[in-house]
């Protein structure tokens, strides 16, 4: 029988630790935190949006970083187990829009005790309020974990097996601080330098903090790298469609989070936001001269209402450089057109992304070129294992990094089982 430390009991350490337990070994979590899943409890708005319910050929579509290497781990434990692991375990689970799973009672809570109870159930053995201070290898094996636990003399205890999941940095007020990162280096693991990622955006332009509190919905949002090389393809590095809103420090919602997937600090970006992406430009043109012709006699501020909420008004006539006092029929062709391009690409400079503390995860992490993707172990300390956000895959919202924290944490758990 192995005996296994999990450190972390998050989403990917309660599966790495059933699967072990119920392949047959004997299995301590090691939780730093007082009680179970503190990160699960806030996923998806306190509703634990648990999976994605697509085609799982399409899952990979949505893994920003590293897909491949899942390959294994999802096919090994997809979305479908998961879903039959919740619904098997009583917790009854629906799908929403854009094929998100949410238990039925819209309860993160529901997604934490149904796990936790089948660990407990399993026979693991929990040890809350217990940091683990380093994992210790010699021979090129993994050997003991070192711990503490209150005020308790630290303790060194002995293992086969080590399986890390101790998360990324995002929200570190969960326990996740990145200490999985220091465990794999020293133990010789490369870390691919953490960022925050499905996270917000600082913008440069002041008029963003004006329309603080606005939400758009059905715009367009395109993100293109500043480079000369970049700006000669014109190829956006992103071109997202959806909702987001102003904040007074940029801009946020599900639009710009999955726009911060593309983002990297080293390089500089501007962002173009269309406010009418239905429209083309000559549509939207026809629509305005309409307007235009409807109130020949009123002003330019007076006749946006029926394209802008009264918020963006002013801040539109402002950076379209005409007189708002202006009567619509002396507005030139050429200042109309221009006007027309400035609702299809409102342009924005990116300034950054807001901190851990604001990101929903954690990109980069241990390079998955030194774990077997078959198995989730090390190639450098045998018998150390390493699952979910700590590992250098990260993807868009939508159930797609739980789902992750499943699949690496199952097949990790099995394998640290064998032999
Ligand atoms: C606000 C928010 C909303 C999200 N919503 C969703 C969503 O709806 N759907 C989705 O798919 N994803 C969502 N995510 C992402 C998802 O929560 C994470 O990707 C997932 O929880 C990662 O699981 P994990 O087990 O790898 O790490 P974590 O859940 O971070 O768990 C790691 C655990 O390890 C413990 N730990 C760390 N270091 C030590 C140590 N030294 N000793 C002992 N214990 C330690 C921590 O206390 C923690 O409990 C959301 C994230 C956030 C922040």
């Amino acid at each position: 029988m192995k005996k296994i430390a999990v450190i972390g009991c998050g989403a990917a350490g309660m599966m790495a630790a059933l699967t072990a337990a119920k392949s047959g070994s004997s299995v301590t979590i090691f939780e730093k935190n007082e009680k179970p899943g503190k990160k699960i409890y806030i996923t998806g708005k306190g509703r634990c949006n648990v999976t994605n319910a697509c085609d799982v050929t399409d899952f990979f579509n949505y893994v920003k970083r590293n897909p491949r290497f899942l390959y294994s781990a999802v096919y090994d434990f997809d979305n479908s187990a998961v879903m039959e692991f919740f619904e098997n375990n009583g917790c009854h689970l629906k799908i929403e829009r854009g094929d998100r799973v949410f238990p039925v009672s819209d309860h993160s809570s529901d997604i934490i005790k149904t796990l936790y109870d089948a660990v407990k159930k399993a026979g693991v053995e929990v040890s809350f309020g217990t940091n683990v201070l380093s994992v210790e290898a010699s021979n090129g094996t993994v050997s003991a974990v070192t711990y503490e636990n209150g005020d308790n003399p630290i303790v060194r205890e002995e293992f086969d097996r080590v399986i890390v999941c101790s998360g990324g940095m995002s929200y570190p007020s969960t326990g996740s601080t990145g200490d999985g990162y220091r465990f794999a280096k020293e133990l010789s693991h490369s870390v691919v330098t953490p960022a925050p990622s499905l996270v917000p955006f600082e913008i440069k332009e002041d008029w963003c903090r004006d329309l603080q509190g606005l939400s758009l919905k059905n715009v367009g949002l395109k993100m293109y790298e500043k480079s000369e090389k970049a700006v000669k393809k014109k190829k956006p590095v992103y071109d997202g469609f959806g909702e987001m809103l102003f904040t007074h420090f940029g801009i946020s919602g599900p639009l710009v989070l999955t726009g911060s997937c593309y983002y990297d600090k080293e390089k500089e970006y501007y962002l173009l936001l269309d406010l009418k992406p239905a429209l083309t430009e000559e549509q939207l043109d026809k629509r305005v001269l309409r307007d235009f012709e409807e109130g020949l006699n009123k002003s330019f501020k007076n006749i946006l209402g029926g394209l802008f909420p009264s918020k963006l008004i002013p801040v539109m006539i402002k950076l379209s450089g005409i007189d708002p006092e202006k009567k619509v029929n002396e507005i030139t062709r050429q200042e109309r057109q221009g006007f027309v391009k400035l609702i299809k690409n409102l342009p924005m400079t990116v300034q950054g992304t807001r901190g851990f503390n604001e990101a929903i995860i954690t990109k980069g992490g241990v390079s998955v070129k030194e774990i077997n993707p078959s198995t989730m172990e090390s190639k450098i300390v045998k018998g150390l294992f390493f699952a979910g956000e700590v590992l250098d895959v990260d993807a868009e919202t939508g159930g797609f990094n739980l789902q992750i924290a499943w699949s690496t944490g199952h097949l990790a758990g099995l394998c640290a089982s064998e032999e």
